[in-house]
């Protein structure tokens, strides 16, 4: 066994309280995602969710290993993105990270450390400060987390091919204070508030999956804040590499990156 392995099924050990239950995991959990179907009304879905904290679900139905999903659609050998694993140790605040990618259709890779893994949504339109928009988020599989400093190009003809932008990264929070526990209740339920504290996304955001047969569908919203702003068209402001301050021609040209990162730093 490779010491990636090895660390990816210590991590798995460690946070899953439940026995190993092999190759029924992957079934059980496809089972518990299409159960979780109460956030069909994202307007109800809001205003009820405080009354809905008190559920009593469990909130870590195994599943199959980390990252294997990941792992799988990728070729290594011919993509500079980071290999899939775990890492024993992660640190105290939890990182989010937003990747503007120019694929076969342009989108924004919303990221968030959850458990070790960074869950993935992408957002074709990207994130909106008007909290009267409601951006499409599709859910996707489970990223690295060193995946956060990954800005690029992905080879034409591999897995998500086209340039790839870091366009926002930072910490984030559960809104309400309560924690992992919290937005791993949130994610469970479809309902996760947070306050995220980046260079260009700050202040009160909610992802609200909708209940849809297939892969999950979410909805990202703005909440109202003082960082709320209707006015602004913030994907539309900023238009550059929030680490490299590269645009999207100069990624994909493969010019500066690691120099300009340097000089800033
Ligand atoms: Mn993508």
């Amino acid at each position: 066994m490779s010491p990636a392995k090895k660390s990816t099924t210590r991590k798995r050990a460690a946070t899953s309280p439940r026995k190993q239950t092999g190759a029924k995991s992957k079934t059980t959990a496809r089972k518990s995602t299409a159960k979780r179907s109460s956030a069909a009304k994202t307007s109800s879905a809001r205003k009820s969710s405080t009354s809905r904290s008190s559920t009593h679900k469990s909130t870590t139905a195994p599943r199959a290993a980390p990252l294997a999903e990941y792992n799988r659609k990728r070729d290594f050998s011919r993509t500079k993105e980071p290999e899939g694993r775990v890492p024993e140790k992660t640190g105290k605040q939890l990182q989010f990270v937003i990747q503007k990618h120019a694929a076969s259709h342009l989108h924004y890779d919303f990221r968030l450390e959850l458990d070790g893994v960074m869950k993935s949504w992408a957002v074709p339109k990207g994130p909106s400060l008007d909290p009267a928009v409601r951006r499409l988020a599709m859910e996707v599989e489970d990223h690295p987390i060193s995946y956060n400093t990954f800005e690029g190009t992905i080879p034409a003809g591999e897995y998500g091919g086209g340039t790839v932008m870091l366009w926002d990264r930072g910490t984030y929070e559960a809104e309400d204070g309560g924690g992992v526990e919290s937005l791993r209740r949130g994610y469970e339920k479809g309902d996760l508030k947070i306050t995220m504290h980046g260079k260009r996304l700050r202040g009160s955001w909610v992802l609200v999956r909708m209940s849809r047969p297939g892969r999950p569908q979410w909805l990202l919203i703005k909440h109202r804040d003082e960082t709320a702003d209707p006015s602004r068209d913030i994907t539309a402001e900023h238009t550059t590499s929030v680490v490299t301050r590269r645009t999207m021609e100069s990624i994909a040209a493969g010019k500066g990156g690691a120099r300009i990162w340097r000089s800033n730093r």
